[in-house]
């Protein structure tokens, strides 16, 4: 067997059958040869490159962050209770103003190894910064980088402060979706910013412009209520009917947030297959509200878990925003029952399970400490019991990129004081 192998051992395996305990994975090249339970043979074994045993541990798929802005990583802490426009206009617009590639480049590799770090191993990265190529091109490169898999929602605004003409937008998109077609682990969406700041005429244009290349197209959608009364002073609808009267609302559509949605537009919703993504720590922490999302899973609505970005949230950490979900969903309906755990862990692991042959993405979280003994139920422990979660281990594409609490791919220590130094300088410009 061949050095790229790699053996996790001796621990609890999320399979489509439940946990497999104890199990091993066997991971050759970038997928999952094999998954059994008890004791890996011998001859597997001794041939293996790397062997992880893990104890008292969960090994499940990788964790996906399906919302989140890289270019943020460097406003954490400065929201200080002010509202979502206040927020943008004060805090999220004047920093990326100022900031230039090398710092971008610090400010998405460290927001990549938070999530990273947190057991997530798949990122949607709505990405605003793209005044000039040398930006967008300094985040791929944190992305290379850091080995996860990322979606680049390319961002754009055709209307008001910072809009962009048609034709760079359109250009960049087409460019974008050629060139990173057939990469393993990147790949470009379609990224509108929000219906109040796009153009009728260009949500349908770009919309069909990604699904030629069969890519997604991703949007804020009704994260505050001063959203759904500008749609209908300036559309006479509200958000999700008016995406619905454009066409626009399809299975390859994320509708980020989804706060202020009522019960006809959440039928919609339901109806045309659209994907939200719930970002209920963002939502908070800004006050915009609290998404219905025991609704939304009544209804058959396909939901994801994001963080948002670190300037709302303040961090990436999908497990804290996991438990999080399923306290708001109780707590709003006055029922413990909603939302169990086992159907929690599917919104933040996209529902995938392990299974041979699928994408070696995986992820070992050690429930050995005080917060999780005894653990009586694993999937409960790691929803509600695994505050600041102990994510060991980290493979993306079979790459082993987090080895038992250490990064493999980078001097962590050193980019963390290369950080507390390049947002030092940019704070002193942008404000
Ligand atoms: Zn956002």
């Amino acid at each position: 067997m061949a050095s790229d192998t790699i053996l996790i051992r001796d621990s609890a395996i999320l399979t489509a059958a439940g946990w497999v305990q104890p199990g091993y994975v066997l991971v050759q090249g970038s997928s999952i040869a094999t998954i059994g339970e008890s004791e890996p043979p011998q001859t597997v074994v001794a041939q293996t490159g790397t062997v992880l045993s893990a104890q008292n541990s969960a090994v499940l798929p990788g964790l996906i962050n399906g919302h989140t802005h890289l270019s943020q990583t460097f406003m954490r802490g400065l929201a200080g209770g002010r509202g979502l426009i206040t927020w943008l206009k004060d805090v999220v617009w004047p920093m990326p103003a100022a900031i230039i590639p090398d710092e971008f480049y610090l400010a998405a590799l460290i927001g990549l190894v938070e999530n990273l770090c947190c057991g997530v191993t798949e990122v949607v990265n709505h990405h605003k910064l793209t005044r000039t190529r040398r930006h967008t091109d300094a985040m791929l490169d944190a992305v290379e980088v850091s080995g996860l898999r990322v979606t680049v929602a390319r961002a754009w605004s055709d209307l008001g402060e910072s809009a962009e003409s048609e034709q760079v937008i359109i250009q960049d998109l087409e460019e974008r979706f050629q060139t990173w077609h057939s990469h393993p682990r990147i790949s470009f969406a379609n990224g509108p910013l929000a219906l109040w700041r796009c153009s009728a005429a260009m949500l349908i244009q770009t919309h069909a412009l990604a699904r030629q290349y069969r890519r997604t197209t991703h949007l804020h959608v009704s994260e505050s209520a001063d959203e759904a009364v500008m749609s209908k002073q300036r559309y006479d609808v509200r958000p999700v009917l008016w995406l619905y009267d454009l066409g626009i609302l399809d299975t390859n559509v994320d509708v980020v947030h989804a706060v202020w949605v009522n019960k006809n537009e959440l039928m919609v919703l339901s109806e045309t297959g659209a994907r939200v993504v719930h970002c209920l720590v963002s939502n908070a922490v800004l006050g915009s509200g609290i998404a219905p999302l025991n609704d939304m899973v009544a209804l058959g609505v396909p939901v994801r878990l994001g963080t948002d970005g670190p300037a709302s949230n303040d961090n990436q950490d999908l497990f804290e925003t996991l438990k999080t979900a399923v306290v708001l969903a109780r707590a709003t309906v006055c029922d413990p029952q909603v939302l169990p755990p086992g159907t929690a862990l599917r919104l933040a692991t996209g529902g995938r399970v392990l299974a041979t042959q699928a994408p070696a993405d995986i992820v070992v979280v050690n429930l050995d400490h005080a917060n999780a003994v005894p653990v009586h139920d694993i999937t409960s422990a790691l929803v509600l019991a695994n505050y600041g979660a102990r994510v060991e281990s980290v493979i993306v594409d079979g790459r082993l990129l987090l080895k038992e609490g250490r990064l493999l791919t980078l001097d962590e220590s050193a980019l963390r004081e290369a950080c507390r130094v390049a947002a030092a300088h940019l704070r002193q410009r942008a404000f």
